[in-house]
Parts: C-alpha cells; structure tokens; sequence
C-alpha cells in the first residue's frame, strides 16, 4: 500500500551485472505505509556492504526485480503500523526481544537480517541465522538505499540516542555484527593470535574487536593503504594476502571472498586452530591437501548471516570501545560510485550514503 502525496527517491537493481554496466537506477517512488509490526524509518545514512555489491552485480541471484540495496541503515521511526499482538490472528514465535520494541521518534539500526520463520528446529534453537525461511533486507525486502524503508519492528536494532555519529554506527551493523559472528566462529582463544585475510570494511572493525579483547592481529592482504591502516589500528604485522605471517595462528578469518586463499590460510594455523570464512560469496575453493591443510585438527567453518542476538551482544560490547570506524562518505546522488569504487578496491574503510544530501 503506498500513502497518497508522498513520494520519495530510491535505487533499484534494474539489471543485475557488472558495474561498469550501471546495474543501478534511481528511481522516485511512493513512500510506503507500514503494515502491522512494520515500522516506517527515515534513513539518515546508509552503509555501503560488499553485498550490496553482490546484489547489484548478480553474484547473489535477484529475488525480486527493482529491489532496493542497503542493509546499515540508520534513522528514525516516523510511522509504525499496528501492534500484531492486538490482531485476532497474532503469531509471533520469533520475537526474542525483551526490550520494548522501538516507538515514533526513535533512531533505529535496519540491518541484513529481516525476518525468520520462528518455528523451524534452528530458530527454536537459537540458531536463526541458518532458518530456511530468513528474508534479508535490500535482497528480500527493501533497503537502505531510499530514504524510506520499511522493516518488521521485531529485527530492528534500537540505537542509543547519544551514541556515535550515524554515519560510523551505520557500519557496525553488518560490517561490524558479521566480524562479530565470524570471530565467535573462528574460536580465537583469549590472547590468541588472529590472522585477517582482507582488510574491508568488516576486517578493520573485527580487528579492533580482537585487539580490544587481548589477541595479537596479523593482516594479510593485497591493499597497500589497508595494510597501512591495519599498521595504525594496532596490527602486530600487515603482510601481502599470498604472504606467511610471522607467527602461526590459532585462528582465522576470511573476508576477502577469494577461494584461492582457503587453502593459504589452513596452512598459516597452528596446530588446531580454525579458519571461518566470512563472506556470503566465495570463489571456488581449489583442491586442499590433507596433510598440509586439514591434519592436527585444523578447522575450516563457514559463517551464515547472524542472529538478533549476535547483533545485540556486539552492539552493547563495542558501545564503550573507542572504535575508529574510518569512513568514506558518499552523497546519495553517488550510490552507484560507491559500489563502482568497492567492486575497484578503492574504498579504505567504509563506504557509507548520506541521505540527507
Ligand atoms: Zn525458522
Ligand atoms: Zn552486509
């Protein structure tokens, strides 16, 4: 249902490909109502993520044509559509918050995880990320990349009103909640040696996570001005991707969604240590040798999106870090840049949409 009057400006995927075929659009569209347990967000800024970069180029099949990007969104509450929990017909098995869901007025956080079914065997053990039936905002629904989105109030993220600056708080939310996931996946033990392959937007905050915990990082990746900016964030050492780091590793993470490198970093882990591989998009892996990647109880484990918990844990322990989140800010008008400079390796840090350009 569209509101009558209202109308806005937002980019859709009209043909999915690469870049430098202009994937993008902007379009004006109707401002949406919100419908029952829907919260109606103005969206101040909007990160930019690998995976919008995915969606955009077709690497992650479209699931609706003209969807609209963007999944770090952060803004304010200006509608809110009825309360479900009045309907005759409420269902709401999934809701897992315990805090009062977020009022008109409220800066919001709209991150990748949209909705789950909250009846499967993995929501009912607490494991939704992996829920057959999850939806993801900018992929199922719409995103960020309009200055209105609607999202289900039950997966939206209250933001602290006195919090950092939107534009560095937009990245924490999946650039940010995924490093999370994939350092609780990678099992780094308290002091342990961490190795990060790539040095993206979710590298450079999970570093500082790890470092803030007591780990010795160690960077590898392809980027001169990552590895200078890893150097500055407190990396024991910033290495090339293909390089040996100066110390085995007791875990590892892959953000660069390169295959090639799976079996360069197996080979970098002490004995029993693990490597998670962060990205929802990977090259193909090629053939790993047993004796030098996999024996003495190396580990090598996937990460699927998050959960609401994920997301609420690291928001509340990065809350009092003195996170320096390097952003490189783009006006709205410029969307279809900021991807083009991603998929051209030319964004150090994050890439993150004003839209109050
Ligand atoms: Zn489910
Ligand atoms: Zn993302």
């Amino acid at each position: 249902m569209v509101a009558t009057g209202r109308e806005t400006d937002a980019w859709v995927v009209e043909r999915p490909g690469p870049m430098a075929t202009h994937p993008l659009r902007l379009v004006h569209k109707g401002v949406p109502d919100p419908g029952p347990g829907e919260l109606l967000v103005e969206v101040d800024v909007c990160g930019v993520c690998r995976t919008d970069l995915h969606l955009a180029e077709g690497d992650l099949a479209p699931r609706a044509h003209g969807r609209t990007p963007g999944h770090e969104a952060v803004g304010r509450v200006v509608a809110a559509g009825p309360d479900p929990s009045d309907m005759p017909d409420a269902l709401d098995p999934s809701d897992a918050w315990g805090a009062p869901r977020p009022g008109i007025g409220d800066r919001v956080g709209v991150a990748w995880l949209a909705g789950t079914c909250g009846v499967c065997r993995y929501c009912r053990a607490g494991r939704e990320n992996l829920c057959p039936e999850s939806r993801y905002t900018g992929w199922d629904r719409d995103g960020g990349f309009a200055r209105y989105l609607l999202a289900d109030a039950r997966y939206v993220y209250p933001l602290p009103p006195d919090a950092r600056d939107d534009a560095e708080l937009a990245p924490l939310l999946c650039a940010g909640i995924i490093g999370y996931r994939a350092l609780e996946r990678a099992d780094l033990p308290p002091g342990g040696r961490l190795g990060l392959y790539g040095f993206g937007a979710s590298a450079h905050l999970t570093a500082q996570l790890a470092l803030a915990r007591g780990a010795t990082v160690h960077v590898l990746t392809r980027a001169e001005e990552a590895r200078r900016l890893a150097l500055e964030l407190g990396a024991a050492s910033a290495g090339h991707a293909y390089d040996a780091p100066p110390e085995p590793l007791d875990a590892a993470i892959l953000f660069a969604p390169v295959g090639d490198l799976v079996p360069v970093a197996l080979a970098a882990l002490d004995r029993g240590g693990t490597l998670a591989v962060a990205g929802i998009h990977l090259s193909d892996i090629p053939s790993l040798n047993y004796a030098d990647h996999l024996f003495q109880e190396r580990t090598l484990r996937s990460v699927t999106a998050n959960t609401r918990e994920d997301g609420r844990a690291y928001l509340a322990e990065v809350s009092g870090l003195p996170l320096r989140v390097h952003t490189v800010r783009y006006a709205f008008a410029d969307a279809d840049r900021a991807l083009a400079d991603l998929a051209g390796d030319r964004v150090t840090g994050v890439a993150v949409l004003d839209l109050r350009q």
